[in-house]
């Protein structure tokens, strides 16, 4: 039977193309109030002292947020925006509006759950639905071959599985139409926050960083129309993502999939289609294996919980990290004297994003090299990273940090040889540390081996323009 009104409160997913949670909503309703609610949890201060959200992922957030509603607005609609706890904000309003229902997108990590959780028991007690959604991934949780509690530890045997016994469903069509109630339901729709309203700064612009990232259901269908067939760039992938310089290295998707701006699906179709159309190969592949990289994580973590938060992590490890703050903060800063570590330090202070290969080696770095506690490394990420994802992120950190389920027992990584491999004339290095930038070739990733003589022409001088190294490094042989 029809609902007469439903709530879809939107969190991770936000998109009006291939949403479930909306398009569900949309078939039971005869009306559809779409919501969104700022969680003041989200902006606080993480027990490093990090805030939660900063400034380059809040403004994208805002960015992405008022987007939708434009998109709502356009179909003669509106964004309801509410701020508070959404388990308890969300009742209150529905109760208003004489909602039945309320729909929305599963999570699978512990704060997110206690908040589903405790919305499902406050709207029960007034006599209010809800019903909720499983998003955010390629394979629905549905068509796993296995029980969650059974997903394959190792990512191999994961794929694997999924690839030879699932299949991935189809997106669901943007709605043409949506049935909103009457504007005397809702008169005043709310005022949109901004980044001052959490102590955030407007962030600088960064003429360095890889793009400009816009937030945004809109903006995200534009980078995948223009990565994957304005500039063709799908059939390269495998051989130019493990790049640190500029837009089209990678498909810089994430951002856009860790709100749900875009869904895994819809990028999924798009490759099919350019393999249709275009050209199959090991990249367009590729690129779909990283996607299911993603799932796997997500997936882990929901089998494992609060696990992924925890120093000994999946596998109970003994903790046997070092905790000083002030080698620590260097890390932060890209102030370790190791010039690769801190060029891509410096490009995640100052732009919000950093590469897949930049991310193994300062994670490996901090682990490894300074034997400091991961979850800081991680902390210090969720905080700065514009693509911030909670299971990507968690899960790739305890797999670096060796808590996780990697097989492989060393995931050292020696960094003056990954500097060779990736960045062999230096040219990262020099666009991020101008310091250095007299340094000519490779000596720019090992200034420490230079004489006075030949750093003092380049106008280099150790401790003064640029720090001693924390750590004598393995040779790059
Ligand atoms: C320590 C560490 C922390 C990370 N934290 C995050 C995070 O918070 N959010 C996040 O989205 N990714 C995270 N990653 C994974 C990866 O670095 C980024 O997804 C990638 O760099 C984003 O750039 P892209 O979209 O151009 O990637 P592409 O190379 O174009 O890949 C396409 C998509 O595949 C997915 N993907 C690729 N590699 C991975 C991976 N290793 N794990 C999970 N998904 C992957 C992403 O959704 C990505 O957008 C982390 C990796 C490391 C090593």
């Amino acid at each position: 039977m029809k609902q007469r009104r439903i709530i879809v409160w939107f969190r991770n997913d936000l998109r009006l193309q291939d949403n479930e949670t909306l398009s569900k909503a949309i078939q039971m309703g005869e009306e559809v109030v779409p919501v969104y609610c700022f969680d003041p949890r989200h902006f606080e201060k993480t027990e490093l002292g990090f805030p939660k959200t900063g400034n380059f992922r809040g403004k994208f957030l805002l960015e992405s947020v008022q987007d939708l509603r434009n998109n709502l607005q356009n179909l003669g609609g509106d964004l309801v925006i509410l701020r508070g706890k959404p388990e308890e904000e969300l009742v209150t309003f529905a109760e208003r509006i004489q909602a039945g229902a309320i729909y929305f997108s599963q999570e699978v990590t512990a704060e997110e759950c206690y908040v589903d959780k405790s919305l499902e028991k406050n709207a029960w007690a007034k006599g209010i639905a809800t019903e909720s959604f499983w998003q955010t991934t390629l394979y629905h949780i549905d068509d796993l071959p296995f029980p969650i509690n059974q997903t394959p530890e190792v990512f191999t045997q994961f794929r694997k599985s999924v690839e030879k016994l699932s299949s991935i469903r189809e997106t669901y069509p943007q709605p043409e139409k949506i049935s909103f109630p009457e504007k005397e339901i809702i008169p005043q729709a709310g005022v949109m926050p901004d980044l001052q309203t959490y102590g955030l700064e407007e962030p600088e612009s960064e003429p360095r960083a890889v793009m400009v990232f816009e937030g945004g259901e809109r903006a995200g269908l534009r980078q995948i129309h223009s990565y994957i067939w304005e500039k063709d760039l799908l059939k390269t992938y495998k051989e130019t993502r493990n790049g640190l310089i500029g837009e089209d290295y990678s498909s810089k998707f994430s951002a856009w999939l860790a709100l749900g701006c875009i869904s895994p699906r819809t990028i999924y179709e798009e490759v099919k289609r350019y393999e249709r159309e275009r050209k199959k190969n090991q990249s367009t592949y590729w690129l779909v294996f990283e996607l299911i990289w993603r799932d796997y994580f997500r997936f882990i973590t929901k089998k494992h919980g609060n696990k992924v938060f925890h120093i000994g992590g999946i596998k109970n490890l003994k903790d046997s990290w070092r905790r000083d703050n002030a080698v620590f903060q260097r890390w932060c800063e890209g102030q370790t004297g190791v010039p690769f570590v801190d060029a891509n330090m410096l490009e995640l202070k100052n732009s919000g994003f950093m590469s897949n290969r930049g991310r193994q080696n300062v994670a490996s770095f901090l682990v490894n090299d300074l034997g400091i506690d991961w979850t800081w490394g991680a902390s210090y990420f969720e905080s700065v990273l514009i693509d911030y994802d909670v299971c990507s992120n968690w899960g790739n950190w305890m797999y670096v940090g060796g808590v996780g389920n990697d097989p492989r027992e060393n995931r050292y990584f020696n960094i003056l040889r990954q500097g060779k491999n990736y960045d062999r004339n230096g040219d990262y290095v020099r666009l991020w540390i101008p310091e250095l930038a007299a340094l000519k070739g490779f000596d720019i990733h090992q200034p420490w081996d230079l004489s006075t003589i030949e750093l003092q022409k380049a106008g280099i001088r150790i401790e003064g323009t640029y720090p001693q190294p924390l750590v004598d490094l393995q040779s790059a042989y």
